[in-house]
C-alpha cells in the first residue's frame, strides 16, 4: 500500500475512500492535494485521464488545512463540467454549475445559496461568466470578506497562454484573481503544456512560489506505429491475426465513413458498431454500453467518442484517417491499455488524407473562425504529417517532443515501428515513373482528370473507362505496371508533397471532386533537375 505522510494524510485518505470510493492515489495526486491543503498555489501537469479533477475535488470536501469555504472551478468545457457536477452529486458532494446557459431562476437560487449559510462546496463557472457577470463578482467579494473562498481552480490552464493552441480571450482576465483576492490560493491544471507554456501560465496567474507537479507523458505499454493506408482487407487481417476477440476503437473523420467501415467489418465477421455525433443520445448510450460490456468488440467512431470513457482493457486504437492534430491523436491513443498491459496504437497514413482535411479547415463552415485560428489548425495538421512521414526517429521521441518532453529513444524498448524496423528501410528511385505520371497529367491540359483514372492508365488497367477515351494507346499506359501497390501510393503521395502535382478541389453540390493538375515543381522534374527518391519500409502483414 501507498505510504501517505504529512499533516493532512489521514483526512485525505479517509475522504478518498468514503467520498470518492477510490482506494489508492495515482501519480502526484496525493502530493498535489497535500500542497493545496497547506494553502500553497499549485500547478499540475497531467495527461488527460490522469486524474486531475481529484486534485481539487478532494481538498474541497476536507476540513483541515486551508479548505474552508467554496472552491471555485473555472473550466471552458461545458460538457465536462456537467459530467463532473453530476459525478460529484452522485457522491453526495454539493456542487453547482453557473454558465451562460444557466436559466435565470436557477442562477438566482445559486446566488442566494452563496449569500446564505448553506454555501455549496464547489462552484463551477465558465471563464466568460466570471468575466461578464457583475453579480457573480459581488458574490465572490462577499465570500472573500467573510473568508468563505477556499480556492480558485483553473482547469485547462493552458488556455491562458498565447503560446498554447487554445488561447481563450476570457481566460486572459483570470490574471486579476490574484490582485482581487490576494489571500485565496490558486490551483492551475492542464494536460498540454511545454516548458514555455508552463512558465507563461505561472507568470500570468501570478502564482506565488507554487508547488509544481509535472510527470512524464510516456505510456510505456503502448506500441506506436504508422503504416501506409491499405485496403480494408489488410485492416481486417491485422485485427483477426493480432487482436482476435479483443476490444478496440477505430477512429475515422466522417460519420458516413464510420457507418460504412463498421458495416464492412461486420461483413467480415467482426463484431463492430459505429458511433458518431449524429446518433440520438439513446443510440449512443446503447452502443457505448455494448462496447463496455464486451458484447461489441470494435467501435468505429468519430472523435465524438471517448470523453469520460474509462474502459481498461482496450487492446488497440486505430486511426484509419489522418488525425487533425497531435494533441487529439495522443488523447485518443491514450484510451488504449489503461490496464497497463500491452496495446497497439496504429495510424494508417496516406498523404491523400491531407487535402480533404485542409479543405475542411479552410472552408470554415461555421463562418466564425478567424484567420489566425485557420493558420493554427493548418500548423497543427502539418505537425501530424511530419510525424507520419518521419519514419526514422523513434515515434515516442517524436510524440513526447510535441509535449515538450525529451525522450531518449534507447528507452523506447522497441515499442514503436521506427525502432523495430531500423534497418529495414528501402531506398528506391522512381524518377522515371514520376516523369511518366507528370507527362500524363500534362497531356490532359485543361481537361480534368482524377487520380484514380491516372492510376488505371499507369497500371495499364484495361478498363472500360480507359478504353473509351483511347487512353490504352497513351504512351504512359502501363508505365507503372511493375510497381507494387504500396510504391504506387507513395509515388502519388510524394508528387503531391513535393508540389510536382497538386490536387484541385471543385465543389459540385455537397461533394468535393479532386482533380490532378501540374504543380509549381512539375517542370523541374520533367527537365531532370529534380529526382524522386522513395524512402520507405515494405508493407508487412503486421503493421
Ligand atoms: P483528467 O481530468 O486528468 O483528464 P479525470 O480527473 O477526469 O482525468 O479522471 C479520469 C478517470 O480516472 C476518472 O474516471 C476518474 O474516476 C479516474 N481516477 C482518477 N483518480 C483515480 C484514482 N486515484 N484511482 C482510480 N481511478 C481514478
Ligand atoms: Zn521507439
Amino acid at each position: 500500500p501507498q505510504e501517505l505522510t504529512g499533516p493532512y494524510a489521514e483526512e485525505i485518505d479517509i475522504k478518498l475512500k468514503q467520498v470518492f470510493k477510490l482506494q489508492t492515489f495515482r501519480c502526484n495526486q496525493f502530493e498535489a492535494i497535500s500542497a493545496a491543503m497547506a494553502g500553497r498555489d499549485v500547478f499540475v501537469l497531467m495527461p488527460t485521464g490522469g486524474g486531475k479533477s481529484l486534485c481539487y475535488q478532494l481538498p474541497a470536501v476536507c476540513r483541515g488545512g486551508k479548505t474552508k469555504g467554496v472552491t471555485v472551478v473555472v473550466s471552458p468545457l461545458l460538457a465536462l463540467m456537467h459530467d463532473q457536477v453530476n459525478g460529484l452529486r452522485n457522491n453526495e458532494v454539493d456542487a453547482v454549475l453557473l454558465t451562460s446557459a444557466t436559466r435565470e431562476g436557477e442562477a438566482r437560487e445559486i446566488r442566494e445559496r452563496l449569500y446564505s449559510k448553506s454555501t455549496p462546496t464547489l462552484l463551477y463557472v465558465t471563464p466568460e461568466r466570471l468575466k461578464m457577470s457583475s453579480s457573480l463578482n459581488t458574490i465572490l467579494r462577499h465570500l472573500y470578506r467573510t473568508k468563505e473562498l477556499a480556492r480558485f481552480v483553473i482547469d485547462e490552464a493552458h488556455c491562458i497562454s498565447t503560446w498554447g493552441q487554445d488561447f481563450r480571450e476570457a481566460y486572459q482576465e483570470l490574471h486579476t484573481l490574484r490582485d482581487d483576492f490576494p489571500e485565496v490560493p490558486i490551483m492551475a491544471l492542464t494536460a498540454t503544456a511545454d516548458h514555455k507554456t508552463i512558465d507563461d501560465i505561472l507568470v500570468r496567474l501570478q502564482l506565488n512560489n507554487p508547488a509544481v507537479f509535472t510527470q512524464s507523458f510516456n505510456r510505456a505499454n503502448l506500441f506506436y506505429s504508422v503504416v501506409p493506408k491499405g485496403s480494408v482487407d489488410e485492416l481486417v487481417s491485422f485485427i483477426k491475426e493480432c487482436h482476435p476477440n479483443e476490444t478496440g476503437v477505430i477512429y475515422r473523420t466522417g460519420r458516413d465513413k464510420c457507418e460504412v467501415l463498421a458495416d464492412k467489418l461486420r461483413g467480415k465477421n467482426l463484431q463492430a458498431r459505429h458511433y458518431h455525433a449524429r446518433m440520438t443520445p439513446e443510440e449512443k448510450e446503447m452502443v457505448q454500453a455494448q462496447w463496455k460490456d464486451g458484447e461489441c468488440h470494435i467501435l468505429v467512431a468519430t472523435i465524438a467518442f471517448g470523453m469520460g470513457i474509462d474502459k481498461k482493457n482496450v487492446r488497440f486504437v486505430i486511426h484509419y484517417d489522418l488525425p487533425k492534430n497531435m494533441d487529439g491523436y495522443y488523447q485518443e491513443t491514450g484510451r488504449a491499455g489503461r490496464d497497463g498491459l500491452p496495446a497497439d496504437c496504429i495510424l494508417y497514413y496516406s498523404y491523400r488524407d491531407v487535402q480533404p482535411l485542409l479543405t475542411m479547415i479552410r472552408d470554415n463552415k461555421d463562418g466564425n473562425t478567424t484567420k489566425a485560428s485557420i493558420e493554427r489548425q493548418e500548423h497543427a495538421l502539418n505537425a501530424v504529417v511530419r510525424y507520419c512521414e518521419n519514419n526514422t526517429v523513434c515515434r515516442r521521441t517524436q510524440i513526447l517532443q510535441h509535449f515538450g518532453e525529451k525522450f531518449d529513444e534507447k528507452d523506447c524498448g522497441e515499442k514503436c515501428n521506427n525502432c523495430v524496423d531500423k534497418g529495414l528501410r528501402i531506398f528506391q528511385d522512381v524518377t522515371q515513373e514520376a516523369k511518366k505520371l507528370v507527362s500524363l497529367v500534362k497531356s490532359f491540359g485543361h481537361e480534368n482528370v482524377t487520380m484514380g483514372h491516372c492510376r488505371q492508365i499507369l497500371k495499364g488497367s484495361n478498363t472500360a473507362a480507359v478504353r473509351e477515351k483511347g487512353h490504352d494507346q497513351h504512351p504512359a499506359f502501363g508505365a507503372g505496371r511493375h510497381l507494387p501497390n504500396q510504391v504506387f501510393d507513395l509515388l502519388f503521395d510524394n508528387c503531391l508533397r513535393l508540389d510536382v502535382l497538386v490536387e484541385k478541389s471543385i465543389q459540385k453540390g455537397n461533394w468535393h471532386h479532386h482533380y490532378l493538375k501540374l504543380g509549381p515543381k512539375a517542370d523541374e522534374l520533367l527537365q531532370g533537375r529534380r529526382k524522386l527518391q522513395l524512402d520507405y519500409r515494405p508493407n508487412t502483414s503486421k503493421p
